[in-house]
């Protein structure tokens, strides 16, 4: 069985770009590999969370992993900081990172560009605790979206370094994968990007939201004054919807709007509300299940125990042989 890691930052409701970018694959490959989900509560501390927000956020995440299907005596399902090897492990590989490289990461560049008074060291060297994260468990596969093929690159570049400059073999190179040939990017409904948790409740259809809401947004998606000529190319905003009715539509519904795209009669109003509906037969089951696992506290305690104990019996191997390697060893 192959190794899989992947984990999703505590940092808000889950929404359909973090479902179909990355849960999706959890939860098609937790049969056939050896699988590691966590949620990253260590990662969201680069924006300084309040200590009841992060604790709400970490359950959120946990219980919307276990309401898509992901199955905890299948899967290590764990939170990252009940694993204290792992930022032992980020330790070790922060001495081999550099900062001409981390400066060079595009997600820290929109950071600079978008936080400028909240720069801080954590968020240049995610990249590194990222990289931990992975090759902790040496792992091969990181099911992922889009957003993040460009730090599993630098995941690579630090197994690969620690192997070279310690003459061994020790840590795999992981790549990320999905079950198409590409990895998946959901746009937001605000035109431009990738929808994200943490760039306002408006532009992400969250897998928490009911009926209302979504059709609420819908509504509010950016278009544009539509087609004026026969089969003309469509604006990234308009794509973007096209792109989401592709998720949750049926094929029949995708000919008829691109037919009525092509030929000029498309109304967007219409449109919109036809993805509305998709999305909520697509939600509804999800968010029922929220809602049944979300008071279940024993239940959440003994998946997050259990996950800690069998994430730290790998992690804790790991560490031990890396310490080895490394020279640290002990005198008594
Ligand atoms: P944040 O805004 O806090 O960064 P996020 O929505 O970007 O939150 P992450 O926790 O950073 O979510 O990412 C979790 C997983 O979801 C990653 O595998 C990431 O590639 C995937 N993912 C996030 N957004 C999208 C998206 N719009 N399309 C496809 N995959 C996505
Ligand atoms: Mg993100």
């Amino acid at each position: 069985m192959d190794i899989v890691v992947s984990g999703i930052r505590s940092t808000g409701n889950l929404h359909l770009g973090n479902y179909f970018g990355a849960v999706k694959n959890f939860i098609k490959m937790q049969q056939e590999n050896n699988c590691y989900f966590f949620i990253a509560d260590l990662h969201s501390l680069t924006t300084h969370p309040t200590p009841q927000d992060l604790h709400q956020s970490v359950k959120q995440v946990l219980v919307e992993y276990l309401a898509c299907g992901i199955d905890p005596e299948n899967s290590t399902v764990y939170i990252q900081s009940d694993v204290p090897e792992i930022s032992q492990l980020y330790l070790f590989l922060n001495m081999n990172a550099y900062l001409g490289e981390l400066e060079r990461v595009t997600s820290f560049k929109d950071k600079v560009r978008t936080q400028p008074n909240n720069v801080n060291a954590g968020l240049l060297t995610y990249p590194v605790l990222m990289a931990a994260d992975i090759i902790i468990h040496k792992a091969l596969k990181v099911p992922v979206g889009k957003d993040q093929e460009q730090h599993l690159e630098m995941t690579r570049n630090f197994a690969q370094r620690f192997n070279h400059l310690y003459q061994t073999e020790y840590f795999p190179l992981p790549t990320s994968f999905n079950f198409g040939e590409n990895l998946v990017k959901v746009p937001g409904l605000d035109g431009a990007g990738k929808m994200s948790k943490s760039n306002g409740e408006q532009t992400a259809i969250f897998l928490r939201d009911d009926a209302d809401s979504i059709r609420k947004k819908m509504k509010k998606a950016v278009t544009d004054a539509g087609p004026t000529d026969i089969n003309q190319v469509k604006p990234e905003p308009v794509q973007n919807l096209f792109d989401l009715l592709k998720l949750v539509g049926t094929e029949d519904m995708i000919q008829h709007f691109e037919n009525a795209y092509n030929n000029c009669s498309i109304r967007y109003g219409d449109f919109k509300m036809a993805i509305a509906d998709q999305m909520i037969q697509f939600v509804e089951p999800i968010r029922q299940r929220i809602l049944d696992i979300d008071n279940d506290h024993d239940y959440l305690a003994k998946v997050a125990k259990m996950g800690a104990e069998k994430a730290r019996e790998s992690a804790s191997k790991t560490i031990k042989e890396v310490n080895e390697i490394i020279g640290i060893r002990k005198f008594y």
